[in-house]
């Protein structure tokens, strides 16, 4: 089927059948939405929103036969399971203030698609298509998508006095799609930033996940870092932070978006990289050379990034993680196996291999002719500790060829005095002081056991 300028939409049989289901009986029904921007922009959609003058309980009639949930009726969404997949059928509606809740306060049915539309927040999300792909389009959606432009429908400022959220929808969608926010609509995202007060921690959480994730996240930070600040004050001193130090060729801000932009698309190592300097400014002094030292930076980091973490009710997994990533951030790691394997039993394969991810984007966020040797053995170390995991080399209690039950037998009292013998053997094992081999641990622990008293 022919869409707007030729492109092909692909829309599912579920959705087919809903909006034929609902003009069959009369009435008008559309696809809208974030499923028609994302057609528009040539991307498959992840959602099918459909909007329709039917009223939800004449929605409810159509669909009789098939499983309805009911949670959205009293905003007038009803949503039909067909094979297996929700579709969102929305009565035309108008709406009042959100609160700081996930919806409107209330909501108001009306006959008219248009005003259906200009109650959504952006041109390039108020635009709506039948399945013949023709656009109803009253804000001109379109040509801003095919510009890559974040508009307003209508006043930006009233827009956002609405509802705070959409100036974090406004960073969020201009992160991931690499738009622009248009003039207007840039201008009153500064001056409505204050209305993110209102906003639950919640919602804002869901966009920035989704922001800090985006392939523009660098150009957002650099030009909205008031917004952030908003919900996150502690980010203030590190925005205007000068860092004169031969490691640093920028300021603490400039810095730490070189970082993010360096950090993989993941949320635990993108929120570690923005907060691994957070405690900089706190912790500066300035020698009689005028270098810049920052001693102690990454526990205050790690205490202000536990703060905000809780403030924006991230989840326990998430936090407890960038904590830890933020509080290591600065250690040294001496290239060598013996230290890789310590390092891979204090904190598991994972959480080092983050940290490995973190430090590389930290180095990337400094000056290049200085960091380069500290790549390079971060590279070293990488494929060293890959090279411990393939070869299921020894790192943990659980790998030793021996346990509890050996060092008991060895005579060994039961109790913790046990825990503290295996301790010692994998010591000497990861040191390499001693194979693991269970004949050569079994010897070891076999002098042990004459050596120490019962
Ligand atoms: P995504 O791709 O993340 O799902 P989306 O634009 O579809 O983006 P949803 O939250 O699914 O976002 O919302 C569906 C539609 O509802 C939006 O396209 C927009 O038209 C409208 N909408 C959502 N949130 C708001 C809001 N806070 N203010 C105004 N309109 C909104
Ligand atoms: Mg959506």
């Amino acid at each position: 089927m022919k869409g707007w300028c030729g492109v092909k939409f692909d829309i599912p049989a579920g959705a087919r059948q809903v909006l034929q289901a609902l003009t069959a009986a009369g009435h008008e029904a559309y696809l809208v939405g974030g499923c028609v921007r994302d057609l528009l922009r040539g991307v498959e959609p992840h959602d099918w929103d459909i909007c329709t003058s039917a009223l939800p309980e004449e929605t409810e009639r159509y669909f009789a036969g098939q499983r309805i949930i009911e949670t959205g009726l009293k905003h007038g969404t009803v949503t039909v399971l067909v094979d297996g997949e929700p579709y969102e059928i929305t009565t035309y509606r108008t709406e009042g203030p959100y609160s700081d809740s996930r919806r409107p306060d209330y909501v108001r049915f009306v006959p008219d698609l248009t005003e259906d539309l200009a109650r959504r927040d952006f041109t390039m999300n108020a635009i709506a298509t039948d399945l013949d792909g023709n656009l109803r389009d009253p804000f001109g959606g379109a040509m801003d998508i095919k510009a890559g432009l974040i508009r307003c429908v209508g006043e930006p400022d009233q827009r956002f006095q609405e509802d705070g959220l959409r100036v974090m929808r406004a960073l969020r969608f201009a992160a991931v799609f690499g738009y622009e926010i248009e003039a207007q609509t840039a201008r009153a995202v500064h001056e409505n930033r204050a209305m993110l007060d209102r906003v639950a921690a919640e919602r804002i959480n869901v966009e920035l996940r989704k922001l800090l994730v985006g392939e523009s996240v660098g150009d957002i930070l650099r030009q909205y870092p008031d917004v952030f600040c908003l919900f996150w004050p502690q980010l203030g001193p590190l925005v205007t932070l000068e860092q004169h130090n031969p490691w640093h060729c920028w300021g603490g801000w400039e810095h730490t978006i070189h970082a993010v932009e360096a950090a993989p698309a993941d949320v635990t190592l993108r929120l570690a990289t923005l907060l691994h300097d957070i405690g900089k400014p706190a912790c500066k002094s300035t020698d009689e050379n005028g270098i810049d030292h920052f001693y102690g930076h990454p526990a205050v980091s790690a205490k202000l990034a536990d703060e905000m973490l809780r403030a924006l009710k991230f989840d326990n997994k998430t936090r407890e993680r960038v904590v830890l990533l933020v509080e290591r951030h600065d250690v040294q790691i001496p290239p060598k196996g013996q230290v890789i394997r310590r390092w891979l039993n204090r904190l598991g394969p994972e959480a080092f291999s983050q940290l490995l991810e973190v430090k590389r984007a930290d180095n990337m966020g400094q000056a290049p002719e200085k960091v380069r040797n500290r790549l390079a053995e971060l590279d070293v170390i990488n494929s060293k500790a890959e090279q411990i995991l393939a070869e299921g080399q020894c790192f943990t209690l659980k790998d030793l060829t021996v346990n509890g039950r050996d060092v008991i037998a060895a005579g060994i009292e039961p109790g913790p005095k046990v825990g503290q013998v295996l301790s010692e053997l994998l010591e000497q094992v990861l040191s390499r002081n001693v194979p693991n081999e269970r004949s050569a641990l079994l010897k070891l622990l076999s002098c042990k056991s004459t050596k120490s008293p019962k």
